[in-house]
C-alpha cells in the first residue's frame, strides 16, 4: 500500500520536477529526498574539516601533563562574581533570540602550594556614576572582593591577578589588588589603551592610577597541544598561559594541569558550551577578530575531543562543571 503511495506520489512529483526515473526503491528514494531535503548549511557553523590546519599534537600530549607536572594539590574555586539575562542568539547561533540566558561572571582562585594564591580575572567594578548599569552587574555582596572574604580570603593575600582581557567584566576590579603581581597579553594593553573613550567595554585605565600590568608576549612561545602559543608561567608544569585571542586582541586562556587532570580557563575565546561543543558563533560584531575567533574554537573543540578529562569552563557559563565529578575543583556557593 505504502509503494502504491510512493509511485502515485512520485509520478505526481515527476510532473512537477520531470526528474523521476526507475524502480520501486528509487521511487521511495526519490519521496525521501523531495519529502526530506538537506538542510541548508548554517553560515554560523565552523566544519570541524577545518582541524587540519592546527599545530599538529604529539600522541603522548596527555601524557606528557601528568609527567611534566611538578606540584601536586593544586586547587581551583570558581566564584560567580556578576550576573547578567541577555536574548540566548547573543551567545550562540544555537539558541532561539526569544529565549532568555542567564549568565554567569565567573572569577578563579588558584591555590598554588608553592606560588600562593592566584586569581584569574575580577569580575566587574560598581557602574560609575551617571552611566547606566551595564550588562554584567554584581548583586550585594557577590563582588570578588565580598566574596573572598567570606570564604576566609583576604584579598590583600593575593601574589598574582591574570587578566584573560580587559573588558569590564573581568577586569573591573583590579584595582583592589594592588599588590598583586598582574599579567595582561601586551596586545591586550595596547588595546585597551586605543579603545579609551572609545569603546565601553573596556576598562577606564585612568582609573589603575598609573598602575602597569606585566606584559605577557606568548609570540615566541611554542604550541601546546591544539594551541598556537603556551608558556608554562612558573616553570613546572601546574599553569600555562594560553593565546586565545580573537575575541579581544589578546583574550589570553589559562591551562592548569590538578591532580585529576587538566582545566582550561577560556577567557572571552568561549562565552558558553555550545561555542566550542558545537562551534556555533555569538553575534558576529562582538568579536574584535571572527576568523581569529573560530580558530580558537576549533582548537577548544579539538582538545574537548582528545581529552575526556579535560574540564572546559567558558568565560560565562558554569553548567560544563558539572560534566566532570572532580574533587580538586570546586564552585563557592
Ligand atoms: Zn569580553
Amino acid at each position: 500500500m505504502r509503494r502504491a503511495v510512493a509511485i502515485v506520489l512520485a509520478v505526481v512529483l515527476e510532473s512537477a520536477c520531470g526528474s523521476w526515473k526507475g524502480d520501486v526503491k528509487s521511487v521511495e528514494r526519490f519521496v525521501r529526498e523531495q519529502t526530506f531535503p538537506e538542510p541548508p548549511t548554517s553560515p554560523d557553523m565552523i566544519s570541524p574539516a577545518k582541524n587540519k590546519d592546527l599545530p599538529a599534537i604529539s600522541p603522548t600530549f596527555a601524557e606528557s601533563l601528568v609527567v611534566n607536572r611538578k606540584v601536586d594539590h593544586v586547587r581551583l574555586t570558581v566564584f560567580d562574581a556578576a550576573d547578567a539575562v541577555v536574548p540566548g542568539d547573543t551567545v550562540s547561533s544555537m539558541k532561539s533570540p526569544l529565549s532568555r540566558v542567564k549568565l554567569a561572571d565567573p572569577v578563579f582562585l588558584i591555590r598554588h602550594p608553592v606560588q600562593g594564591l592566584i586569581l584569574v580575572d575580577t569580575g566587574p567594578g560598581p557602574t560609575p556614576p551617571g552611566r547606566k548599569p551595564r550588562r554584567f552587574v554584581s548583586g550585594p555582596g557577590q563582588d570578588i572582593v565580598s566574596r573572598l572574604r567570606r570564604s576566609g580570603v583576604d584579598p590583600s593575600s593575593i601574589r598574582c591577578v591574570i587578566s584573560t582581557h580587559l573588558h569590564y567584566d573581568h577586569a573591573g576590579m583590579i584595582a583592589k589588588f594592588p599588590n598583586a603581581r598582574w599579567l595582561v597579553d601586551v596586545r591586550e594593553w595596547r588595546a585597551a589603551r586605543a579603545a579609551q573613550g572609545v569603546d565601553a567595554d573596556y576598562i577606564d585605565l585612568r582609573s589603575l592610577n598609573g598602575r602597569l600590568p606585566e606584559a605577557v608576549d606568548l609570540s615566541t612561545a611554542p604550541s601546546y597541544g591544539l594551541f598556537d602559543h603556551g608558556r608554562d608561567l612558573f616553570g613546572d608544569g601546574t599553569v600555562v598561559l594560553l593565546d586565545l585571542s580573537g575575541h579581544t586582541a589578546g583574550n589570553l586562556g589559562v591551562w592548569l594541569n590538578m591532580d585529576e587532570g587538566p582545566v582550561l580557563i577560556t577567557g572571552g575565546a568561549a562565552d558558553v558550551w555550545d561555542n566550542y561543543n558545537d562551534l556555533a558563533l555569538p553575534e558576529k560584531p562582538r568579536e574584535f577578530d571572527v576568523k581569529e575567533y573560530e580558530r580558537r574554537l576549533r582548537e577548544i573543540h579539538g582538545m574537548e575531543q582528545l581529552l575526556p578529562d579535560l574540564m572546559i569552563i567558558p568565560s560565562h557559563d558554569l553548567s560544563p562543571m558539572r560534566l566532570l565529578e572532580r574533587d580538586d575543583v570546586a564552585q563557592a556557593s
